[in-house]
């Protein structure tokens, strides 16, 4: 298969992540590398091949800065080793001091996967257990389901107003026969991945396969469309086309020159004057007062540009009026920070959603992700849930686990002896994949060792496998202990689970 398919609820396997870097703009992951505190080993070792936007996150973490990170479960079967991925991602962050949210997307897996409430709750509290196994803290982070979250539900219906059904047609492929609660498990995985700066906006990383790439752009978008002092689109409707500059001369002509002359109040003028504005006009609008102002520049009357730069060309008269308090409320602030805004966006960015947040937005930053590889299922072809020898579960019987692993295709080649003459493929053996993203854990050098012999022709299919399913087996029966482990933990938690 040569196209690349993003589609959250269809197949899950990606054939060429190049694709993801050309085509949809994720970003390679081996550049952000180097500015994250520790790495964790699935980032060592390019499992986390990609991102979007991750260097805020990054920052945070090593600044000791408020950051956050937040995943959801659809609860539609057992967990597997490829769920393992996103708990140890969510773990991670959590260790380097960001605030985890884990949350069941009970609501989706109703309305997308027509899963019954009953087999929801049993799948439910089986994703937790392994999350708490693995190390998750819930007494640092929070654990949701999306039905129980009344003020995830509030955002979603907020959300809702900026989004429309022909988006939703052309990025999730909806059409005339899609259900409603489909739509509404759409905006409230929205809200989800928006709720962990309800309370402040910050740097927010989701964990996720790539096929969920269609979520987090959306959510990005929304993100930017919920606020209305957006920097970063005024600075773009800076560069205006010939024709807006014909409409900028006409506003400008008729606005009053006596307006201008104060300069302390300058830009509260033009914003009720374009408060005044009818609605419709307003995109105009907006790059006209920026090219006012650039002609008053140009008369040499020294307007105070920055300010101007935070009319959002979709803004309502209320957040016009919202504009001209903060503009008046918030002046010495802005003056203190003139040359800092004029030379470094990111803090214009910043300080626009400090003002925002003040006067009761909520100054969301887009949500940040990162993207891992999906396991290759060990009877060769994709890991899938329906196909029970292709995973493993996190809850299959340790000798079970033992007995799959035996029986994994691998990369070897067809006798021993072209093996130690050629040696094996491991970049195309799943049994290297169990090595790498799981049970080499930490360790670096064991996961190159198995590769090095394996590539040398020094290691053989055969003890290669017979040691990945004995620890195959004592990571089960491990992780299971645990699970028994935590369970009260679970139970505490779970108050705030249940309504
Ligand atoms: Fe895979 Fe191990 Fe065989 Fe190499 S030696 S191909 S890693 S099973």
């Amino acid at each position: 298969v040569d196209d690349v398919a993003l589609d959250p609820w269809g197949s899950s396997s990606v054939s060429d992540y190049r694709k993801l870097f050309e085509e949809f703009g994720i970003e390679e992951f081996d550049e952000v590398l180097e500015e994250v505190p520790h790495p964790h080993y699935l980032m060592r070792r390019g499992v986390i091949f990609g991102h979007r936007d991750y260097r805020p996150v990054a920052e945070a973490m090593r600044e000791g800065e408020p950051a956050a990170v937040l995943s959801g479960f659809m609860p539609t079967g057992d967990p597997h080793i490829g769920h393992k991925l996103v708990f140890d991602e969510i773990i991670w962050h959590q260790r380097q001091g960001a605030d985890a949210y884990g949350l069941i997307a009970d609501l989706e897996a109703h309305a997308a996967r027509g899963m019954s409430w009953e087999e929801i709750d049993e799948h439910a509290r089986s994703y937790l257990l392994s999350l708490l196994a693995l190390g998750f803290d819930p007494e640092e982070g929070t654990l949701y389901r999306q039905s129980e979250n009344r003020e995830v539900q509030d955002l979603a219906f907020e959300l809702g107003a900026e989004a429309n059904f022909s988006e939703f047609q052309s990025i999730y492929g909806f059409d005339g026969e899609t259900d409603v609660s489909h739509m509404q498990s759409v905006v409230t995985q929205m809200a989800d991945i928006l709720y962990p700066q309800l309370e402040e906006p910050k740097p927010t990383v989701i964990p996720v396969g790539p096929d969920q790439d269609p979520h987090v752009r959306l959510a990005r978008d929304l993100a930017e469309r919920m606020r209305f002092f957006k920097v970063s689109k005024a600075y773009a409707s800076f560069e205006l086309e010939p024709e807006e500059r014909d409409l900028v001369a006409e506003f400008y002509e008729e606005l009053e020159p006596a307006e201008f002359d104060d300069d302390q109040l300058r830009c509260t003028h033009v914003a009720e004057a374009l408060a005044e504005t009818p609605l419709a006009d307003l995109e105009t609008d907006a790059d006209t007062l920026s090219s006012v102002l650039t002609k008053l520049e140009e008369a040499g009357m020294e307007p105070i540009r920055p300010r101007t730069r935070f009319f959002d060309r979709r803004a309502t008269d209320e957040a016009f009026e919202a504009l001209i308090d903060a503009v008046e409320g918030e002046k010495r602030v802005y003056e203190n920070h003139v040359d800092a805004f004029e030379v470094d966006l990111a803090d214009a960015e910043e300080l626009a959603r400090e003002v925002e947040v003040d006067n009761g937005g909520y100054g969301f930053r887009p949500p940040s992700s990162i993207y891992h590889r999906f396991m290759t299922g060990l009877t060769g072809g994709k890991m899938s849930s329906s196909i029970p020898a292709s995973h493993i579960s996190l809850l299959d019987d340790p000798e079970k686990g033992y007995d799959k692993v035996k029986s994994a295709t691998t990369g070897g080649r067809e006798t021993a002896e072209e093996q130690r003459e050629k040696g094996g493929r491991a970049d195309e053996c799943p049994v290297y994949e169990l090595y790498a993203y799981l049970l080499a854990g930490d360790d670096d050098e064991f996961a190159k060792l198995v590769y090095d012999e394996c590539v040398g022709g020094e290691r053989l299919c055969g003890d290669c496998k017979e040691q990945a399913a004995e620890l195959m087996r004592e990571f089960l029966a491990e992780h299971q202990e645990k699970r028994a482990e935590v369970e009260e933990l679970l139970e505490e938690a779970e108050i705030e689970l249940e309504s």
